[in-house]
């Protein structure tokens, strides 16, 4: 059972009408609507150490990574970040660790005026060794006008499929990591902080309101998340490889590093984004004032298969999978 077969066998549940819940289960945020001007993004996302974050991780970083997450599925929605709650299970109140983690944690939600609004703190529990993991759970909550807010289910045939920034950086520091490879110095840092510092979106996804037809944050790389997309909307899609933006660190590995990483490595926190090929120049103006790069990479088609073509326009074998935490490799770090 993959995790996404879980969700929908066991999760998936009636919602009643007068819940407000006009998207629930699905897409990167449920929205809320109770009939005012404007409807609320709800997100959340946990953090556990030894599977998202090293144990030993700079805490400034995973404060920092635990609201980043969550911003960048309220950006996916389209929705400007308000406030959040943080559920925290800490093995002890290690006054240093918790500077560090808050310093990271506040400093991102000072930058989008998103406030801490409540949460919950426990001690976890000591387990045959040692204490049990450092469990970090944040649930964000944002604002768009009705109707405005980006879902999954909208991309069309003929659209136009975009990402955001460059793809495959987190990844490659995760190999790095495992020792899978050696990167020179200056590769290694920028890898390392596209893996530790994500950039939540969230002026794209506020600018492509109205535009994009569907968005998906890429947190599992985006052959995963563009099948989201694609699944959702009843469509296929068709991306050209050669277009797939990536650093000057990962374009130096081999290719099939490379496609690991850009196509089926997590953690990037870009935008994958459809939207009409007549508002090509709509889309370029929304990314500039959001001063975030966007790359046109494939296209919307009337099937329902996702084909990456090389170079040469052929269908490429694509040996990777997205990461499921239900399947079968090694943990995510
Ligand atoms: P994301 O990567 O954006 O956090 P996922 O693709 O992992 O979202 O999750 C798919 C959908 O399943 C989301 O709408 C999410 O809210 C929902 N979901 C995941 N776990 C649960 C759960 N335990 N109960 C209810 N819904 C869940
Ligand atoms: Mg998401």
């Amino acid at each position: 059972m993959t995790e996404f077969e879980l969700i929908a066998r066991f999760f998936e549940h009636p919602i009643a009408a007068a819940s407000g819940v006009a998207r629930g289960i699905g897409d990167d945020c449920a929205l809320l609507d109770f009939g005012g001007p404007s409807q609320l993004a709800v997100t959340t996302d946990m953090l556990i150490a030894g599977r998202h974050f090293r144990v030993d991780a700079d805490p400034a970083a995973i404060g920092h990574k635990a609201l980043a997450v969550n911003l960048s599925d309220l950006a996916a929605a389209g929705a400007q970040p308000r406030c959040f709650f943080l559920a925290i299970g800490l093995p002890d109140a290690n006054a240093a660790w918790l500077e560090g983690f808050c310093s990271g944690m506040f400093a991102l939600a000072d930058a989008y005026g998103c406030a801490l609004a409540g949460g919950d703190t426990t001690r976890v529990p000591t387990v045959s060794n040692g204490p049990g993991p450092l469990t970090i759970n944040i649930t964000a909550v944002g604002e768009v006008p009705r109707g405005t807010g980006l879902t999954r289910a909208g991309a069309r045939p003929g659209d136009d499929l975009w990402v955001s920034g460059q793809l495959g950086d987190a990844a490659l520091a995760l190999l790095a990591d495992a020792g899978e490879l050696a990167l020179p110095p200056d590769a290694a840092v920028a890898a390392r902080m596209r893996l530790d510092w994500p950039s939540p979106r969230v002026e794209l996804g506020v600018a492509l309101r109205g535009l994009a037809t569907a968005c998906i944050d890429i947190s599992d790389g985006l052959v995963g998340d563009l099948g989201h997309v694609l699944s959702r909307s009843g469509v296929g899609g068709v991306v050209r490889w050669a277009h797939v933006p990536r650093t000057a660190g990962l374009v130096a590995q081999a290719e099939r590093t490379q496609l690991r990483c850009a196509l089926a490595g997590g953690d990037d926190y870009e935008l994958a984004f459809t939207a009409p090929a007549a508002r090509r120049a709509e889309v370029e103006a929304a990314a500039e004032r959001a001063r975030t790069l966007v790359t046109r990479v494939g296209a919307i088609t009337d099937g329902r298969d996702l084909v990456v073509l090389d170079g040469a326009g052929e269908p490429m074998d694509m040996p990777f999978k997205a990461y499921d935490h239900f399947g079968s490799h090694e943990p995510k770090s």
